[in-house]
């Protein structure tokens, strides 16, 4: 049996499980917010042009609003000032976003302290468990954040010092950047940095580290509990937007079951 047919057999059967990693896309889909004196982006929102009606009487359709970076979404190199050279998100390579997958779940650590970082001995650790982090594959950061994902304010979780989600150390954003053999980074939190990045020297290291070295980000990621450790292909489909710096995706996981 060919590959393909062994494949789409097993999705059948559910031997093989497809896991929805994406957040339901709405108008309350949480948002990342800078302070002053930054841009913001938009929520996303439905324009609706007909619905069945004297605009047209047997179709229903709407334009969307969206910002690149809305909901669950994917970081092209170019997001970044340290990538500018790099892939817009038009010019992913298409294997890249079919690749192996590995969860690490610091959702305890997380629950406790809100600020929470990944540090390099952590993975290290986890490797000694777990074995490497994937060739060509993708570090998926499991923070149980996505518990938070229908509110707003309990998803940015800012206070007057501004965000506090978990993220990743100076150190661990180097690591992954420079000497991890993965591709990409995702995370359940608003974006693949913590919300007190701002104030790291450097600031926002993940972003700046991986997006420098042709690296990519995936944020707003659900679901991540219901994935082994090791062992789960991520599918992973941004928009094809010319010149973008990124765009919402759909993100599945392949997961294979009994
Ligand atoms: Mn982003």
């Amino acid at each position: 049996m060919s590959v393909l047919s062994a494949l789409t057999d097993a999705i059948a059967s559910a031997t093989v499980e497809v896991v929805d990693l994406t957040a339901p896309l709405s108008s309350s889909t949480p948002v990342i917010k800078l302070p002053e004196p930054f841009g913001n982006t938009v929520s996303f929102s439905l324009h609706e042009i007909s619905r069945y009606d004297d605009r047209g009487p047997a179709w229903y359709w709407n334009d969307i609003t969206t910002g690149e970076h809305t909901g669950t979404h994917f970081d092209a190199p170019v997001h970044w000032v340290t990538g500018r050279d790099g892939q817009d998100v038009s010019q992913v390579p298409l294997p890249r976003l079919i690749a192996p997958a590995v969860v690490l779940d610091f959702s305890e650590q997380a629950a406790a302290n809100p600020d929470f970082l990944l540090e390099v001995d952590h993975v290290k650790q986890w490797e000694g468990e777990h074995g490497p982090v994937p060739e060509g594959g993708w570090l998926l950061y499991r923070t149980g954040w996505d518990e938070r994902s229908d509110s707003q304010e309990r998803f940015l979780n800012a206070n007057e010092t501004g965000p506090h989600t978990p993220g990743v150390s100076i150190e661990c954003a180097r690591w992954l950047a420079e000497e991890a053999p993965v591709i990409g980074f995702g995370v359940e939190t608003v974006g693949t940095d913590a919300g007190t990045a701002h104030s790291f020297d450097p600031p926002f290291p993940c972003h700046s580290a991986l997006l420098g070295a042709g690296k990519y980000g995936l944020t707003q990621l659900q679901n991540l509990a219901l994935l082994p450790a090791r062992g789960a292909v991520l599918i992973v489909a941004p928009l094809p937007i010319t010149g973008g710096s990124g765009s919402p995706c759909r993100a599945l996981a392949l997961v294979e079951r009994g």
